[in-house]
């Protein structure tokens, strides 16, 4: 999508050439069978599993078809208490209101953990001709093109661990500032529950558990993280009529607690978003995962190489370029 804040896009076009890297030069393989190889402690060479998080509903509409023409497994996780709000997730609808509004108050005074702040945006407007930005880049976020998208990233900054109450209370009082309705767009809509069962139908792509809400789990207690992870599964579990047995942390974010929880529970794997390769000895709920940009077949290729080239000689290049 335009404005792509937090890099999170890929264009179908590239999508589609980052399958047929994958198919040609690598072996694709589906979670559970990397599960089941780090079990055996056999893992085959240049294997690459595709996951997808959050549960847009693109991946049903857009990813699937994609996948079943080149043969591709992936794994995508959901997170279950999207399904039945007409809300977009928040960083979503943050996204909407400050980059796609129209015109907006010079002042924007919000209420945020009980203490009043105010912004000056002055007559700031949407620059869709600004070049692409990622609130989630350091670099980018000291440097944002309008004072949009720098009151943009400091409100995600001060959201993102709310719980999720606060969050859409924030949500409300920026609505109400802005004079917009809440609205989902097509183009970041989540998937409804039922839609997860025509998602994985036809066997090549597995559903995996990424909470209710998608909080940032190691800020909450004991008792909402378990509520958060165990029932987000069981929603999916009623939906899909089958068990669910991989976990994706939202934020890649966790604590001891988290762990523990994962642990004790029927989930057999979970993905941080640690860019690193998956080795044998790597634990089952703390699998490495690299995020993939929107880059082109050619630059996937060059990432996947390096990713699957033995670390002795990582570590060499890496010497040499330091
Ligand atoms: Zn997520």
């Amino acid at each position: 999508m335009e404005d792509d804040c937090y890099g999170l896009c890929v264009t179908p076009e590239h999508f589609e050439q980052h399958l047929r890297v994958i198919r040609d030069r690598f072996n694709p393989m589906s979670l559970s069978d990397l599960g089941d190889s780090l079990h055996s402690g056999r893992l085959p060479d240049r294997s690459v599993c595709v996951t997808f998080d959050d549960g847009y509903s693109d991946n049903l509409l857009v990813a699937k078809p994609l996948l079943e023409a080149y043969g591709v497994p992936a794994t995508v996780f959901v997170t279950s208490g999207r399904s039945g709000r007409d809300r977009e997730f928040w960083w979503d609808e943050l996204q909407g209101l400050f980059l796609s509004s129209g015109d907006l108050p010079e002042t924007l005074e919000l209420e945020i953990n009980g203490e009043r702040r105010t912004w000056n945006l002055g007559q700031s407007q949407a620059d869709s001709g600004a070049p692409p930005w990622c609130l989630l880049d350091p670099e980018d976020l000291t440097n944002a093109p309008t004072a949009r998208h720098r009151v943009l990233g400091e409100i995600y900054s001060l959201i993102r661990p709310m719980r999720d109450r606060e969050q859409w209370a924030v949500l409300d009082q920026l609505q109400s500032w802005s004079g917009g309705r809440p609205m989902v767009r097509p183009v970041v809509r989540a998937m409804e529950l039922e839609e997860t069962v025509t998602l994985s139908s036809g066997g090549l792509i597995e559903v995996g558990g990424h909470t209710i809400n998608h909080p940032f789990l190691g800020l909450l207690s004991e008792e909402e993280q378990r509520q958060e992870i165990l029932e987000g599964k069981q929603d999916l579990e009623r939906a899909l009529g089958r068990r669910v047995r991989a976990f994706a942390f939202p934020f890649g974010h966790y604590n001891e607690t988290t762990l523990g929880i994962l642990e004790a529970s029927e989930f057999e794997y979970a993905c941080t978003c640690i860019p690193q390769e998956v080795r044998l000895d790597s634990p089952a709920l703390l699998l490495p995962r690299r995020g993939v940009g929107d880059w082109d077949g050619d630059r996937l290729a060059l990432e996947l190489e390096y990713l699957v080239r033995p670390a002795r000689t990582r570590l060499l290049e890496r010497l040499h370029l330091a």
